[in-house]
């Protein structure tokens, strides 16, 4: 398996204590949906026994009420699986259940192990099994290969040894286990709802159902949720925080609270605030790339005071480009999702605002489109986030440093291929400025900087990439 060929970013939910535990979960992958669209699965609990139910496709298409009914129990958790080539199959979807010498247990896992591979090497030389290509089937083996004492001491045996993002919930008989990474690198937050406890990737999962928001899972924290209530543990470090930044440019719900309660959509608009005070330009129109670039095109908009409207429409219909495993599939994708509407763009100067540009294929058709459809007479791209130059090793689906188009194209260059009049990106500085705490996030992706260092073999082939 190649370095890159694994590359998951995913949304996880869990509920202790309901007795319709399994409806909830489905509410809640739901609403998690944009986390990931490849396949999704339930585990539930009836106290005695686990069931499990997982497919590829879409959390709407898969259950029905009938199959939910097949989930009985107070105890329940899902997944949402988002992945490129390569790892397509059933197999990688969760929740992994196992059975060993101490019971059953499932887990549902966002994130990606730096040191999986090795691990699963050394797993595999002690006789260990993989039934999956899947990263998080290593923190199982891990969990049951484990000598250490109880339970809990062998789970945190387990997350001691992975090192990398991981939002974690483990499903046993009768109890739900949260652990978060010691780096914080993805959201994960606790709720509350008719007396039970639910755990989700993101907050627009809590108020789909209804939960109160009570706190995030604290980095490093593992926290028990069984008949005796919450008990929270503190067992791992690490040198500093990393939480993602890309959960706020791109990958969150816009309605989500994550990171300690910062809203998504506010710090979007904010981010489109800045981007317009760094990067003005006379214009008639500004629009943004829907759906992702609306907060920041908001934002440009109240800043430069240039007339907001929607130039380009969505079709809500079509899953999301960068999820299509194939290249090819990928490109046709674009013109299958946007179409600009012409009465408002015919002869204008308009100025279009996006996320980011990973490849550039998008903003190259969008800009192609805004002419040729749209009849615009000058076409000015506008990112809200700085250039991505650096590969995301921790679960955010970036491709390699190669397909990087800004790690290897100075902006004008990327200007000329995706023939705009203008391009201009967010400054790093600007980012930093926006984000509070931004020294506790990890914004490797911008200026590769990877807070969480990689086995010795794999460093040496980071540093070849960064050549
Ligand atoms: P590209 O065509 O490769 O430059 O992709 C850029 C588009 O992909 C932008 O419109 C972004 O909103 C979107 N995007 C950025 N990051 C991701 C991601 N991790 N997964 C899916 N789409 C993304």
């Amino acid at each position: 398996m190649k370095f890159h060929d694994i590359h998951e970013e995913c949304g996880v939910f869990g509920v202790y204590g309901h007795p319709e535990a399994s409806n909830l979960t489905y509410l809640g992958l739901y609403a998690l949906q944009h986390r990931g669209q490849e396949g999704a699965g339930i585990c539930a609990s009836d106290g005695k026994h686990l069931h499990l139910d997982k497919s590829m496709g879409l959390v709407a298409d898969i259950f029905s009420e009938k199959r939910l009914k097949k989930l009985p129990g107070h105890l329940a958790i899902g997944h949402n699986r988002y992945s490129t080539a390569g790892s397509s199959v059933l197999k990688n979807v969760q929740p992994i259940v196992a059975n060993f010498a101490l019971g059953s247990l499932a887990i549902a896992h966002n994130g990606n192990l730096v040191n999986a591979a090795e691990l699963r090497e050394e797993l595999e030389k002690e006789g260990a099994i993989f039934q999956s290509t899947s990263d998080s089937e290593v923190i199982v083996h891990l969990i049951a290969h484990s000598k250490i004492g109880d339970f809990y001491e062998r789970v945190i045996d387990a997350v001691k040894q992975v090192r990398g993002a991981f939002s974690l919930l483990i499903l046993r008989e009768n109890e739900l286990i949260a652990v978060r990474d010691p780096y914080g690198v993805r959201p994960l937050s606790l709720g509350r709802v008719d007396g039970a406890y639910v755990i989700a990737s993101e907050t627009c999962a809590l108020d789909l159902i209804s939960a109160e928001y009570i706190r995030d899972i604290e980095p490093g924290e593992l926290l028990i949720i069984n008949e005796h209530g919450l008990n929270s543990m503190k067992p791992l470090n690490a040198p500093r925080l990393a939480s993602c930044i890309f959960e706020f440019i791109y990958f969150s719900r816009p309605d989500s609270y994550i990171f300690g309660r910062q809203n998504v959509n506010d710090i979007r608009k904010k981010l489109g605030v800045q981007l317009a005070k760094e990067s003005h330009v006379d214009a008639d129109l500004v629009i943004p790339v829907p759906d992702s670039g609306v907060p920041a095109a908001l934002g440009f908009s109240e800043e430069s005071r240039i007339p907001f409207d929607f130039g380009l429409i969505r079709n809500h219909y079509v899953g999301r480009t960068f999820i299509e495993p194939k290249q090819n599939i990928r490109h046709f994708g674009v013109k299958i999702k946007l179409n600009p509407v012409r009465k408002l763009l015919e002869g204008k100067r308009v100025i279009v605002v996006d996320d980011s540009i990973v490849r550039g294929t998008t903003s190259k058709k969008i800009v192609k489109m805004l002419r040729e459809g749209g009849g615009a007479k000058e076409v000015h791209m506008r990112i809200s986030s700085p250039p991505i130059i650096g590969p995301c090793f921790y679960g955010i689906d970036t491709p390699t440093r190669q397909e990087l188009i800004a790690s290897t194209y100075k902006t004008e260059e990327i200007r000329k291929y995706i023939t705009a009049d203008t391009l201009e990106y967010l400054s790093l500085e600007g980012l930093k400025g926006i984000v509070p705490e931004s020294h506790n996030f990890c914004t490797a992706c911008f200026d590769n900087n990877y807070p969480i260092s990689f086995p010795g073999e794999r460093l040496a082939q980071m540093e070849l990439f960064l050549k």
